[in-house]
């Protein structure tokens, strides 16, 4: 998320209190009111500003429901203003409803409203500055407009020093807005550091699979659903053939862009609930779910081919790398993990002695899986 985009979000949660500051002060502005103009023009006040709210809110909760992309920042911060000013507008217009010439209490009152309004601007829009301006027009034209309707030298002094406080508290938002930028900047880069943390525990940094540790969690995971449900597993071991020599060959460097290569190749074959982890240097194990034997099989084929295919140059060399693969299925003598892994293991070796580049199934007969929440007959008397 843009900083602009963070701004406007944090301006559109301090507004959302408007909700409940903004009617009971319209209630409270309109009951004053009644004492310098008629209480039905009070009343049409409360009723246009009652409805602006209840606008404005709409547009803040379709704002926040919407996933809105960084891209779209400045046309909804204009959609905003427009909202929000109209109660900007609504208020501001309250100097010309009770201005009185030459009441002293209708004049305290509009300066009363006028701070308020000027300083709550400052507390709540200072999340974004724009919107912080285009907040503070109306009230700013509503405090110059006072002695242009009355200029006596007493509203001069007032509009001035209306003036003097609105450049203060202008002043304040502005630092409380590069406070809370400084603060949000903090977090997104916090959001970004605990987002890599996260993938470096679980994912290989070489080949971008997921590593061992959260390989064999999720194949635990999936055993036992396997065994719950009754479905097929299959499990592969993928290991590279005489990867030693390449290494010795062409360096360690061109071995890494060997793995990265014959990983990418094979990602290219998986289906959306497979897993493919590197287990530990050229050794990947490949789990798929609800997969028969033959589909495994066919999958494994698939790999082994794709990666034949390959031609990986590195300098001026081409290497042409092949894989061993290992086939096993879940059992129902298969104990844990560790007894299907190691069936595919030895399946994985059987292809190494058998001459490499190719693909062993396990040759343990696969007996069907029984649901294991069902539970068993009991034993006759
Ligand atoms: P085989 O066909 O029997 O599997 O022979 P191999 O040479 O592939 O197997 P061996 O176990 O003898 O050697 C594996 C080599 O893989 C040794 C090790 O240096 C290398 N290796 C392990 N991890 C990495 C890695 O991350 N990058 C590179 N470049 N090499 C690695
Ligand atoms: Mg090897
Ligand atoms: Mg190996």
């Amino acid at each position: 998320m843009g900083i602009r985009l963070a701004q406007l979000h944090l301006y559109v949660d301090n507004h959302l209190h408007d909700r409940y500051l903004s009617p009971p002060l319209a209630l409270i502005a309109a009951a004053l009111l009644t004492n310098w103009v008629p209480t039905a023009w009070a009343v049409l006040w409360a009723v246009i500003e009652l409805a602006i709210v209840a606008n404005y809110i709409r547009v803040y909760q379709a704002f926040k429901r919407a996933d809105v992309q960084p891209r779209d920042e400045r046309r909804w911060a204009n959609r905003i203003a427009v909202a929000h000013g109209a109660h900007m507008l609504a208020w501001s217009s309250l100097v010309f409803w009770a201005w009185q010439q030459g009441n002293f209490s209708s004049l305290i009152f509009i300066m009363m409203i006028h701070m308020g309004l000027i300083a709550l601007t400052a507390a709540m829009s200072n999340a974004h500055l724009r919107l912080l301006a285009l907040d503070m027009i109306f009230p700013v034209l509503a405090l110059l407009g006072l002695p242009l309707f009355d200029p006596t030298w007493f509203n001069i002094g007032l509009s001035l020093l209306g003036g003097c406080f609105t450049a203060l508290m202008i002043q304040v938002g502005r630092q409380i807005n590069a406070s809370t930028t400084e603060a949000l900047q903090l977090r997104q880069r916090n959001e970004v550091l605990i987002k890599e943390l996260e993938s470096q525990a679980f994912r290989d940094s070489l080949t971008g699979i997921v590593n061992r540790r959260y390989f064999l969690t999720t194949a635990e995971r999936h055993l036992l659903a396997a065994r719950q449900h009754a479905n097929p597993l299959a499990l592969l071991i993928i290991d590279l053939d005489h990867f030693k020599q390449i290494n010795d060959q062409y360096g360690h460097m061109a071995g890494d862009e060997v793995l990265v290569a014959v990983v990418d190749a094979c990602v290219h074959h998986l289906r959306g609930g497979d897993c493919l982890g590197r287990l530990g240097g050229e050794e990947f194990a490949l789990l798929l779910p609800d997969a028969t034997w033959s589909e495994a099989m066919e999958t494994a084929e698939r790999l082994r081919r794709a990666t034949e295919m390959l031609a990986v140059t590195v300098g001026d060399n081409v290497v042409l790398p092949t894989v061993s693969i290992g086939v096993a299925l879940l059992a129902a003598t298969d104990g844990s993990l560790s007894a299907l892994m190691h069936r595919a293991d030895l399946a994985m070796y059987s292809a190494k002695m058998q001459g490499r580049n190719r693909v062993v199934g396990d040759d343990l007969p696969s007996a069907p899986l029984a649901p294991t929440c069902v539970p068993l007959p009991s034993a006759p008397a």
